[in-house]
């Protein structure tokens, strides 16, 4: 019997009624391990209407009870962070180590919000003019949703609804059909640490539940998180639809080498950046940009280090890379290689071959290392998603942040160098959201923004930290004076009133 999953709604479990149905698999036997009920319109309503019944009283609450609960969801998170790493591992393939570290960076998200009450403070003027202060302070903005990809099945939820909840909005998240547990047993914890019935509802669903969502009169500000299309697609149809909309999207990092770099940090970089999580990371590197004379040796140290990538299911301890989520993407990324030997790369390294003993009906695929790739080519411009990386030649620094502008994305991007001044220069020029030096993943903790440039994100705010809070709250101004007892009126004023 293969399990069926339920949606949750206003607290409790709810089975499915639209009688669709998505299937869940164990990427490392690609067997269907569950499935998963995929919402209709009614459904859709109800998870959005027990979010609306449940706003006034969770908006009202003061924020430091909401804290409270907030701190009690993260003791529930460290208590339960290998088995949430262990679903993470079961539906998405990738390690249990990569599993818990991504289960870490969620909780640290809800860490940052156990201290709203600080976040959520406002501004004050006293006096300014006679009697007079003025006040600023940020309100929710109502019924929230958050829409999420399959790569992180419990960090990217958890970039959106604690921060939303903890600023007195309540929420619905719409998690990757893929990779659905992970948000059902949060929301279970939510409601274990204390959160009423309604604030967090999670359901199943497809393209069909986020065109609803996009559209709901009552839901006022989405958060998406996916791929470039996608994310074009729900900012333009929620904005359309008169709502708040932060749509993160995909990506091409690139790592720039410059000729002093020390040769074997910038290798074991490049190798977990390139090939950890099976290149299914908004923040891997797909591209190392050699600059000068480094191209030779450092091609020659990837070259072995990807022949000898240990690649296992997430039960193997000594694995450093499981399998592709889908069959499907497994196909798409080994279309990407066979394409980049017809467009003229020169292919080091072809994982396409892998086969694994005992696995042989997972979606795994060994690691690929193209070198001399050109900006020309599909290869390099196209998001692969998966265990492929691109060499890329080039003369200088100058030339390298060329390429990077020239991208159509740009979340990360990351310099390895010895020099201050080329560093420096880099973290000044580079068209991306989020530099590294020295660092291949500068992934930022939850206490700063998380979010990328050009095609990767669409909308004004970047995710968690202070662009979190300003997104999931309302400015309010409020100009107030107490007249002095027995004050007479000065009369009608007619002209602008000005003060001070
Ligand atoms: P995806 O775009 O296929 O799916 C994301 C979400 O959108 C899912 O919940 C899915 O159900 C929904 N969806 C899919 N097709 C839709 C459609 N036509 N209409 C409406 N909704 C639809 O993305 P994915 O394959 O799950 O995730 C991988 C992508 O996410 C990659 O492109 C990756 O770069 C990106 N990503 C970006 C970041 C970031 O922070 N920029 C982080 C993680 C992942």
């Amino acid at each position: 019997m293969i399990e069926e999953l339920d949606h949750f709604i206003d607290g409790v479990a709810v089975p499915g009624n639209s009688g669709r149905f998505g299937p869940i698999f164990d990427p490392a036997t690609g067997e269907v391990r569950a499935r998963l009920p995929l919402a209709d319109a009614a459904e859709v309503d109800a998870a959005v209407i027990a979010a609306q019944r449940a706003l006034p009283a969770w908006a009202a609450t003061p924020a430091l009870a909401r804290a409270r609960i907030l701190f009690r969801f993260k003791q529930a998170l460290e208590r339960e962070a290998g088995a949430l790493a262990a679903l993470v591992s079961a539906e998405h393939g990738k390690v249990l180590s990569d599993a818990r570290g991504s289960v870490q960076r969620g909780i640290e998200v809800v860490e940052f919000v156990c201290g709203v009450p600080h976040l959520l403070k406002g501004e004050f003027s006293a006096g300014v003019g006679a009697d007079m202060d003025l006040f600023s302070l940020r309100q929710p903005v109502g019924v929230c949703v958050g829409i999420t990809p399959f790569n992180f099945p419990a960090m990217v939820p958890m970039w959106m609804f604690p921060v939303a909840i903890a600023c007195g909005n309540t929420f619905v998240l719409k998690p990757s059909e893929k990779v659905p547990s992970c948000s059902l047993r949060l929301a279970e914890l939510m409601i274990e640490a204390g959160l009423p019935p309604g604030v967090l509802n999670v359901l199943g669903g497809d393209a069909e539940a986020v065109d609803l969502l996009l559209t709901h009169p009552v839901v006022r500000a989405v958060s998406f998180v996916g791929s470039t299309l996608v994310a074009r697609h729900v900012y333009a149809t929620g904005a359309a639809a008169g709502k708040r909309v932060q749509a993160l999207a995909g990506a091409k990092n690139h790592l720039v080498v410059m000729p002093d770099a020390d040769l074997d940090q910038t290798v074991d970089a490049l190798m977990g950046a390139a090939y950890g999580s099976a290149g299914e990371r908004c923040m891997a590197v797909p591209v190392a940009v050699a600059v000068g004379a480094i191209a030779d040796p450092l091609v020659e140290r990837l070259e072995k280090r990807v022949r000898a990538l240990k690649i296992g299911p997430a039960t193997d301890a000594q694995a450093e890379m499981g399998p592709l989520v889908s069959a499907e993407h497994r196909a798409k990324v080994a279309g990407y290689v066979d394409l980049g030997v017809r467009e003229g790369a020169e292919l080091v390294v072809d994982g396409r071959g892998v086969v694994l003993q005992g696995w042989e009906r997972g979606f795994f695929l060994g690691g690929s290392l193209f070198d001399r790739v050109t900006p020309a080519m599909r290869i390099y411009q196209e998001e692969i998603f998966g265990p492929v990386l691109a060499v890329v030649r080039a003369q200088g620094l100058d030339e390298a942040l060329a390429l990077i502008a020239g991208n159509r994305f740009g979340n990360g991007a990351a310099v390895f160098t010895r020099s201050g001044a080329a560093a420096r220069a880099f973290a000044d020029r580079a068209e991306a959201g989020m530099i590294g030096v020295n660092v291949a993943i500068p992934v930022p903790l939850a206490f700063h923004s998380f979010g990328g440039w050009k095609q990767s994100l669409f909308g004004d705010h970047a995710i968690h930290g202070a662009e979190g809070v300003r997104f999931y709250t309302r400015p309010k101004t409020v100009t107030s004076r107490w007249p002095r007892d027995g004050e007479a009126s000065s009369g009608a004023g007619f002209a602008m009133p000005t003060f001070g």
